[in-house]
């Protein structure tokens, strides 16, 4: 994808808003990204409608370059999608809390009902497991090999001499539960039988469970690689049992994790946690902004966007830009005042990175290479210890005012003269290009 929108976001550079026409590309893009990484027709289509809406007549941003602006755009609206916060789990007001794992055979149900019960240990409860798929005695077997590796309690049962079938299923499912209470567990975590394919008998028996059990928690376990089938499958099983939440499993794959979006719109049901992995601690709480990231396939932009966004306020930069390019240029005020929202930012390299390496600022970057963090706040400083007056026009600054300033900062008369000589010949250069028009508009961009 990458390569691909960065051409389309060509067109973008370089112009002071976001129109209809130059964003046309760029949505085409993002479409078949999205398609691409699975999700849904209809899910893609509604996103890409609101994201020209958003996009469309907005100021190009001077924090961030318009491609930036157009990915930060539709990650906020698919993070909003997904809804914004980790999912959280549901727990009983009187134990135990009952998880019934639901889902298609080989979706990784039992894995999960393993992984589940080592996350809870984990967070100081102590589940119990239950493996109630009596239609395959190696998918219990398969649940207690799990118990066993993560030393979890698991309630067996005795299953000898019943036939295979509902009725058996729901005597475990008891069983199970007062077996929980004996041994002062504190969650149940249900592990089901599943079927290749949705079917009627497997739909009652999960209704029966449901109604038995009374479960804080459904959980809908979906294999991410199989995309629109999980989709299908979790609208399905959703509308016969209202599903509590999501699991998505085997997202170490190269599943780009779209089946998340589609899950989550058709059910309106969050993804709560996710598989990476065979092993019992593969297994985090879904983070709706790093599935976001993969399936667009742009994490360092992300990143970059994140940071500029929490700390770079736009209309001031914007304001700084104006004032530095006309011809009263900017003030010591303005100057601290900037100074101040770019070491919000961090470290004087990462800023550096982030700014064009071209026109005035070229000047600027070998200059800031030069100071150390220290040394701004030296400067801070030194202009704190100015007045008002002084601050807004430096040309009054006299010797004996230098030295005062000097005593105030803590700092020399000549880191004090350093300072005013910095500033003015910055000043200087900041309006000589404000005069060239095309060069102004440029600078006014990037800033
Ligand atoms: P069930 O039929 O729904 O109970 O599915 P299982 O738990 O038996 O899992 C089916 C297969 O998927 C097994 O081989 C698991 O090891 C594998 N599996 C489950 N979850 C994950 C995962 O998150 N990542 C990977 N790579 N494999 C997984
Ligand atoms: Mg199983």
């Amino acid at each position: 994808l990458s390569e691909k929108l960065q051409r389309a976001f060509k067109n973008l550079r370089g112009q002071g808003s976001i129109t209809e026409e130059n964003i046309q590309e760029a949505l085409r893009e993002i479409r078949i990204a999205l398609l691409e990484a699975d999700v849904n027709l209809n899910v893609a289509k509604d996103l890409i409608e609101h994201i020209r809406e958003k996009a469309v007549g907005q100021q190009v941003m001077t924090a961030l370059s318009p491609t930036e602006q157009v990915v930060k755009i539709i990650r906020d609206e698919l993070v909003a999608l997904l809804g914004k916060d980790t999912a959280r789990f549901q727990f009983a007001s009187k134990p135990p809390t009952v998880i019934l794992m639901a889902g298609l055979q080989g979706s990784g149900k039992t894995t999960t009902s393993g992984k589940l019960a080592a996350w809870l240990q984990k967070g100081g409860h102590r589940p119990m497991l239950v493996s109630v798929d009596v239609y395959r005695p190696a998918a219990r077997e398969q649940l207690k090999v799990v118990a066993a590796s993560i030393k979890a309690k698991i309630y067996e049962g005795d299953t000898k001499g019943e036939a295979a079938g509902t009725p058996l299923v729901e005597r475990l499912a008891k069983e199970a539960r007062r077996e929980a209470v004996i041994s002062g567990c504190d969650t149940l975590i249900v592990d089901t039988a599943g079927r290749l394919h949705i079917d009627s008998d497997l739909m009652d028996e999960m209704a029966k469970l449901k109604s038995l059990l009374a479960p804080q928690e459904i959980l809908f376990v979906a294999d991410a690689m199989t995309g629109q089938d999980a989709v299908r499958s979790a609208e399905e099983f959703h509308k016969r049992l209202a599903l509590t939440g999501v699991v998505l499993t085997k997202m170490d794959g190269d599943a780009r994790g779209g089946a998340a979006l589609s899950i989550r719109h058709v059910t309106g049901q969050p993804v709560k946690f996710i598989g990476t992995g065979e092993r019992p601690d593969a297994f985090e709480p879904f983070h709706p902004d790093r599935i976001v990231s993969r399936i667009l396939g742009m994490g360092d932009i992300m990143t970059l966007i994140e940071k500029a966004e929490e700390t770079l306020d736009r209309k001031k930069s914007e304001e700084f830009a104006k004032k530095a390019l006309s011809g009263d240029g900017f003030s010591l005020e303005d100057f601290r005042d900037q100074l101040r929202q770019i070491r919000k930012l961090g470290s004087l390299q990462s800023i550096m990175k982030m700014l064009p390496s071209v026109g005035p600022f070229a000047g600027m970057q070998q200059m800031a290479d030069q100071v150390d963090e220290k040394q701004f706040t030296r400067v801070e400083a030194i202009i704190n210890s100015m007045t008002q007056k002084e601050r807004n026009n430096h040309e009054i600054i006299s010797g004996s005012r230098r030295k005062r300033i000097a005593t105030g900062s803590g700092t020399s008369v000549q880191e004090v003269n350093q300072l005013l000589r910095q500033y003015a010949q910055m000043r200087k250069m900041f309006k000589g290009v404000g005069k060239g028009g095309l060069l102004q508009r440029r600078a006014m961009g990037m800033l």
